[in-house]
């Protein structure tokens, strides 16, 4: 099985604290690291998580509040000094173009590899060699996106046996049917879905940013393996969640339970909490497969029909 592990970076709100560092999650799967926010600092969590100043990342943006951009530019020029020559895709809303090339030109910093800018739409907004990436519009005090991250399908179970039977000799030809490929022998074209079951879903990991719950969202969500949701509060202050455009960790395992994903984990806490067990018991209350993020929490994501067993 293919590992797809998910990092959490920084799980604070706005303010960071001496445990919580600023938003920024990864998704590593292989050679390939999706980087969701980049929060002040980002660059020294991305070196102790060994994720790589050179390889094949994607960085996500949801929001231009500071306490999820800020650490772009860090991160950035911690690559140039590494001399990165790779493209690095980047999305956001559009603003964070023209705020990344005034503060690039500010302070004089040259890159070393070209940046790939998408536009942060509803829909899809970007195909990697392993993802495909969608946005939604979150509700928050300004322009926020939330992003569903899923890996791209798997072809489905292999047959040996019927491989067989078509007279597919085993070697290098049954693995090509396994990547769902088609296959010649003695001139007959053999399709892979005469021997495999049908395609599988990806994994499927859903990350909110900072926004209060929604109808959209819960279905933007649906089925998601992981779901990283916003909860900046607990339920008992709602009205500042509401006041400030976040979620309670209550409506976070609400929303969770209507776009019945498989785990939720709670992230992007406020200062006040300087423990979260309150929070996460709430929300268990709801929807009971939930845990508290924290730095340097790593969860491998199983596929689904693995995780129902
Ligand atoms: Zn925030
Ligand atoms: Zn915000």
């Amino acid at each position: 099985m293919v590992k797809l592990v998910v990092t959490f970076l920084g799980t604070s709100a706005a303010a960071p604290t001496a445990h919580r560092g600023l938003p920024a999650v990864a998704i590593r799967r292989e050679g390939e690291v999706v980087l969701m926010d980049c929060g002040e600092g980002v660059q020294r969590r991305v070196l102790s998580e060994s994720l790589g100043l050179g390889g094949d990342m994607t960085v996500l943006i949801t929001h231009l509040h500071g306490d999820h951009v800020t650490g772009l530019l860090g991160l950035l020029q911690t690559m140039s000094l590494a001399q990165r020559r790779k493209p690095l895709n980047l999305v956001g809303p559009e603003k964070l173009l023209k705020w990344l090339e005034v503060t690039a030109e500010l302070l004089h910093v040259g890159l070393t590899f070209p940046i790939r800018f998408s536009s942060a739409r509803p829909g899809v907004v970007l195909r990697t060699g392993a993802f495909r990436i969608r946005a939604a519009r979150a509700a928050h005090s300004i322009e926020a996106f939330s992003y569903v991250v899923e890996e791209l399908g798997r072809p489905g179970v292999f047959y040996p046996e019927k491989a067989k039977s078509l007279g597919v000799p085993e070697g290098k030809l049954w693995s090509r049917l396994q990547k769902g490929r088609q296959v010649t022998v003695a001139g007959k074209r053999i399709e892979p879905s005469r021997v495999t079951g049908p395609p599988r879903p990806g994994r499927k990991i859903g990350y909110s940013g900072d926004t209060r719950p929604s109808g959209r969202l819960a279905r933007f969500f649906s089925s998601s393996d992981l779901l990283i949701f916003d909860s900046t509060f607990k339920d008992s202050e709602r009205d500042k969640a509401v006041e400030r455009k976040h979620s309670t960790s209550l409506e976070a395992a609400e929303l969770a339970k209507k776009a019945k994903a498989r785990q939720l984990v709670l992230t992007h806490f406020s200062a006040r909490y300087t423990s979260v067990s309150g929070l996460v018991r709430e929300a268990r209350r709801v929807f009971p497969n939930t845990i508290a993020a924290s730095d340097g929490l790593s969860i491998e994501v199983a596929y689904p029909e693995i995780a129902a067993r």
